[in-house]
């Protein structure tokens, strides 16, 4: 198993980029660009050469850096067939099913359709994380400007069903807010209390909650827990699919 190293960078007021290095080739891609500058300090800083950058989605705030970040260094940009058309050009187009090659490193393109159609992330086993941006998120999930609840619903269980010990890299911290919205939905849970202790003390130090473990996400994140009976119960949904709860508290979310 091949040793990779992986880097968060913060970009605009509250995006977060990553760097994935494949120790063995030398390799490095990085994920999303809302930013060009502070990727390219990354990169200097430990001496490595970009070769990849992987796109999750079409939003401004995930591409605004894409171009001069590869007129900077001829990497090859990966992104979602189905959203082709509106992203920058492309060097590799990919759907679920499909890999990504990052030096040794194989990456599993997941469809995660629900914040926009056609946003992907990348599951990299060897590397124990997974790349969600505006899917899964620490403590919440992104809002559904394209996609449907059900649709978002079947992305997130395809993410949960990951290894539990997967490192969770999502696009934004916006862990604070979802975490004053996720007591809402499930005040009596022990985890979600002691982790919004934890995330209340990272933010005070200006320190990042992004990546998260997906163990974590599973124990805590109202998004990935609407089968839960006291979720239902709360919401006063009991007998209701989860799909249903979990669109509910979507709603509930948007307007919180
Ligand atoms: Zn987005
Ligand atoms: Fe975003």
């Amino acid at each position: 198993m091949g040793e990779t190293q992986i880097v968060t960078i913060p970009c605009l007021s509250d995006n977060y980029a990553f760097l994935l290095h494949d120790v063995s080739t030398g390799a490095t891609a990085c994920v999303d660009v809302p930013d060009a500058a502070p990727i390219q300090s990354a990169l200097a800083a430990r001496g490595w050469s970009l070769s990849d950058i992987l796109i999750t989605h079409h939003h401004w705030d995930h591409v605004d850096g894409l171009p001069e970040l590869v007129t900077a260094t001829g990497a090859k940009v990966w992104g979602a067939t189905a959203d082709a058309h509106r992203l920058p050009p492309l060097d590799h187009s990919v759907s679920e099913g499909d890999t990504v090659t990052i030096g040794g490193l194989t990456g599993d393109v997941i469809d995660v359709s629900g914040h926009s159609l056609g946003h992907i992330a990348f599951h990299f086993p060897e590397a124990g994380a997974v790349f969600t941006a505006d899917s899964l998120m620490a403590l919440g999930c992104g809002r559904l400007f394209e996609g449907t609840p059900e649709q978002m619903y079947d992305s997130l269980q395809k993410l949960a069903a990951l290894p539990p010990e997967t490192l969770v890299c999502s696009g934004h911290e916006y862990t604070a807010a979802n975490a004053r919205f996720a007591l809402t939905i499930e005040p009596g849970n022990p985890d979600l209390i002691s982790r919004v202790q934890r995330i209340t003390t990272a933010r005070a130090a200006d320190q990042p909650t992004v990546p998260s473990s997906l163990a974590e996400e599973l124990a805590t994140n109202p998004f990935l827990r609407a089968a839960e009976p006291a979720i239902a119960a709360t919401l006063a949904m009991t007998g209701a699919t989860p799909a249903q709860v979990f669109a509910r508290i979507r709603a509930e979310k948007d307007t919180f």
